[in-house]
């Protein structure tokens, strides 16, 4: 497997031939499938091809986490069986006792876990508003402290953390600032630039972006202790992606610049829409100026703010729910970072406890024609009032 020096290549190119490599043997420029559970031993006993079983480590996941890890300027990637295993075993890297710092605002399911089943472990986990700098500064304990947890732009109200100041607290505390970069793509921004020690992703999401298979990853700054013992945590849980998945995931990750890009303006031009919509109070995106967090994400994300926005209907619960009705073009499914559009009313799904109000609609921009996204969504805003 040779590629060339992708130092000196923008990351678009480098995504676009998942970093250049080719098969020596057969000169294929797509990877062979490789699907073997079990590698052999040497007849003396050693195992000289580093390879030994598949739970712990996979010859299918080399060149997507080598492309990961070059696309969020890493040092290492890892590869898991979906966006819950990759966050799961960064806090399962710890121990009974520790102490970890996660927002208000994040991925439902996760803030679930963190408050059940880490708690229930022995984490003490606090939950902070990630946008107050002198809340998480009074929440830090300095090495009690192990993982300030963040997400940015945060599902789905997205709330933009300062990644450089939220490095800057955790690293004074002793702790490691970990950033779950699902909805900013590698694409938009690259938390290791602003002192992030680990990225996460759900590679269901943008990563793959053709929504056909469920997939997570780190990637880390350095390869340390702990990037360590998350490795082997990975391997003893068993929370790995089978080869086929990664090897569409690979494919998946060819097209990741151009999906992102489309459906970034799309999703800018349709937040500037409906900012203007009589039957929205309120649309939220980042990219709005009047956005509170605008100022940081402009300059921490660059080539735009990302695919997701939100909308508050006029009318309340009812009206959100029937407007997510009446799409035609629009998908009502949950999800996020596939190519078509999706609408979903959040309250519904994440239940007491979520700080999304009951008027709420997560909208996922996808990448088509987007006079016709407009259309769709202004015509169910008018039939649901
Ligand atoms: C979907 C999602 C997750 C969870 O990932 P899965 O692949 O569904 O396990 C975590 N964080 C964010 C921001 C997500 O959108």
């Amino acid at each position: 497997m040779t590629g060339k020096n992708e130092k000196s290549q923008h990351p678009a190119t480098i995504a676009a031939q998942a970093l250049g490599w080719i098969d020596e043997e057969t000169r294929a420029i797509s990877p062979n499938l490789q699907s073997s559970t079990t590698y052999l031993r040497d007849p003396d006993n050693q195992y000289r091809s580093g390879r030994k079983y598949a739970r712990a480590d996979n010859p299918a996941f080399d060149q997507p986490e080598a492309l990961l890890a070059a696309l969020e300027g890493g040092a290492d990637a890892m590869l898991f069986s979906s966006g819950m295993a990759a966050a799961t075993a960064v806090f399962l890297s710890l121990a009974p006792g520790d102490h970890v710092i996660a927002p208000k605002v994040m991925y439902w399911s996760l803030r679930n876990w963190l408050l059940g089943f880490a708690q229930n472990w022995g984490l003490a986990v606090e939950i902070v508003d990630m946008t107050d700098l002198a809340v998480l500064k009074r929440a830090m304990r300095p090495g009690k402290t192990k993982i300030v947890w963040t997400e940015t732009p945060a599902n789905p109200l997205w709330d933009i953390t300062d990644l450089a100041a939220v490095a800057e607290i955790a690293h004074a505390g002793g702790a490691v600032l970990a950033v779950d970069s699902t909805t900013a793509t590698p694409v938009l921004s690259r938390p290791i630039e602003f002192g992030a020690d680990l990225v996460m992703h759900s590679a269901t999401k943008y990563l793959n972006g053709h929504s056909d298979l469920i997939a997570g990853a780190l990637v880390t700054r350095m390869e340390d202790e702990q990037w360590a013992k998350i490795k082997t945590v990975r391997a003893q849980i068993g929370g790995v992606l089978g080869s086929f998945e990664a090897w569409l995931l690979l494919r998946g990750m060819r097209t990741l610049f151009p999906r992102v890009r489309t459906a970034v303006a799309n999703a800018q031009a349709l937040a500037e829409h409906l900012a203007a919509n009589p039957n929205v109070a309120q649309v939220l995106y980042p990219g709005l100026r009047d956005f509170p967090g605008h100022e940081i994400a402009a300059r921490q994300m660059t080539g735009g703010f990302g695919a997701m926005l939100s909308i508050r209907v006029k009318g309340g619960e009812q009206a959100a729910i029937k407007t997510a009705a009446h799409v035609q073009i629009w998908k009502r499914a949950t999800s996020l970072g596939g190519t078509e559009s999706l609408v979903e009313h959040r309250a519904s799904v994440e239940g007491a406890g979520s700080p999304v109000p009951a008027d709420l609609l997560r909208l996922s921009a996808g990448i088509e024609d987007v006079n016709d996204l407009i259309a769709d969504l202004d015509q169910a805003l008018l039939a649901a009032m």
